[in-house]
Formats: structure tokens, C-alpha cells, sequence
């Protein structure tokens, strides 16, 4: 998707601090981060939202779960952390490309919405 943000992180025509890469999933520090450790994960492949992950493209979503427990460890997420998705207008996404965020770092609130 050419006009996607994500999109063009992954092919890097805007800077990313990376912490994760191979063929199908990139991990980069936010922004804007939320707590201490504050990584988002992402397919390579446009994937608009969670709304949009079928059983043709789920692969590569079972794979950012397996990145996502790597990436804890590797950033000393010992005590836990938390992989938030927001999913469409409701839920305050505001990239559209599918994208997990590993939260960690210090104790976080318990509230989910
Ligand atoms: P969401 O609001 O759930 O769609 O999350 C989008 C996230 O992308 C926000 O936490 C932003 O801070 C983050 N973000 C936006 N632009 C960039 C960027 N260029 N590099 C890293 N993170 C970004």
C-alpha cells in the first residue's frame, strides 16, 4: 500500500528504530511510547486490521506472536507485559496496518477500556 505509514516503514522510506527483522515481520520501538519497553509489531504484508486476518494470512499472525515472545525476553520483560491491537475507529487505531503493541516495563493499569 503505497500511502500506508507501516508500509513504508517496511520498505525504508521512513526511519524505524528496528529490534526485529526477518522475510515477513518487522519490530520497531513506537514513536510515542507508553511505558518503558513500547514495541510495535507488524506483518510485513498490508494486513489493514485484525478485523481483516483470514485463515489465508493468519500465518504470518501466529508468527508476530512467536517475535512478540522473543522480543519480551530479549528486552527483560520478566514480569510481564501486555500486546494490545487496535482494531478500527472505536478502538483509537490510528495506522491501518495490522500492528501488535508489546507493553512492558513497569507495572501497567489494569483497566482494558
Ligand atoms: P494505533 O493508535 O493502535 O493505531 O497505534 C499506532 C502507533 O503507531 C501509535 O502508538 C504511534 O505512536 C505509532 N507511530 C506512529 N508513527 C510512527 C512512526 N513513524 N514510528 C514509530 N511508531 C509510530
Amino acid at each position: 500500500m503505497s500511502d500506508c505509514l507501516f508500509c513504508k516503514i517496511v520498505s525504508g522510506e521512513i526511519p524505524a528504530t528496528k529490534v526485529y527483522e526477518d522475510e515477513t515481520v518487522l519490530a520497531f520501538r513506537d514513536i510515542a511510547p507508553q511505558a518503558p519497553v513500547h514495541v510495535l509489531v507488524i506483518p510485513k504484508v498490508h494486513i489493514p486490521s485484525a478485523a481483516a486476518i483470514t485463515q489465508e494470512n493468519s500465518a504470518v499472525v501466529a508468527h508476530c506472536f512467536e517475535v512478540i515472545a522473543q522480543i519480551a525476553a530479549a528486552e527483560g520483560l520478566d514480569n510481564g507485559f501486555r500486546v494490545v491491537s487496535n482494531c478500527g475507529p472505536h478502538a483509537g487505531q490510528t495506522v491501518s496496518h495490522l500492528h501488535f503493541h508489546v507493553l512492558g516495563g513497569r507495572q501497567l493499569a489494569l483497566e482494558m477500556a
